[in-house]
């Protein structure tokens, strides 16, 4: 059964285009054109990429990460307004026992984007260029302003003794509550 072989692939899953690859390097770059042709017209988006180099003080967005992107464009005289959610997934350490600690940001956004220098001065607008839309910084900014400070692995979390630095939700010490560490020390040291 070796008929119909001139046709090659066809009907198969489609490959990359000429020369082009099935990896998007640029996922969050929106052409918008037509939106901005027809002011008052809105168009979902969800894109997904990995975005670079997003961490907080105690929290990171894992290297390979894939940041999600469910966005709603309206094109407005002005330009073009952004809104939905953005959502990636984190790591870190617990602020009271250091261990480790994941979850999940889902940050909402509603955001414009317009041309730099227009006539309306929108400084708060991200900007808008030959009619391209980058959604990425939107998003690493979105995900940012989520990440949490100081994250907890549980509400209930006992942290660590002050005086013996045991980890007290999986042990527990005979240290004295409201002890001076630094005489405790000494104490164990006068000891015979
Ligand atoms: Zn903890
Ligand atoms: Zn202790």
């Amino acid at each position: 059964m070796t008929a119909e072989s001139s046709t090659g692939e066809r009907g198969g899953i489609p490959g990359p285009g000429p020369g082009g690859s099935s990896r998007v390097k640029r996922p969050f770059i929106v052409q918008v054109a037509a939106l901005r042709k027809a002011p008052g017209t809105t168009r979902h988006e969800l894109r997904q990429g990995v975005i670079d180099g997003m961490a907080a003080v105690s929290v990171t967005v894992p290297a390979g990460a894939v940041v999600v992107a469910d966005l709603a464009l309206a094109s407005y005289p002005g330009g073009i307004t952004v809104a939905g959610t953005v959502s990636a997934p984190w790591h870190g350490e617990c602020r009271r026992c250091g261990g480790p600690v994941a979850g999940q940001v889902a940050a909402t956004v509603r955001e414009r984007f317009a041309p730099s220098g227009g006539a309306d001065g929108d400084e708060d607008a991200y900007p808008l260029a030959s009619d391209e839309v980058d959604l990425e910084p939107l998003a690493r900014d979105a995900v940012l302003l989520e990440l949490p400070l100081a994250p907890l692995c549980s509400d209930g979390c006992r942290g660590l003794c002050p005086q013996c630095g045991i980890n007290r939700n999986v042990a527990a010490c005979d240290c004295v509550p409201g002890g001076d560490p630094r005489w405790s020390a000494l104490d164990a040291l006068r000891e015979p």
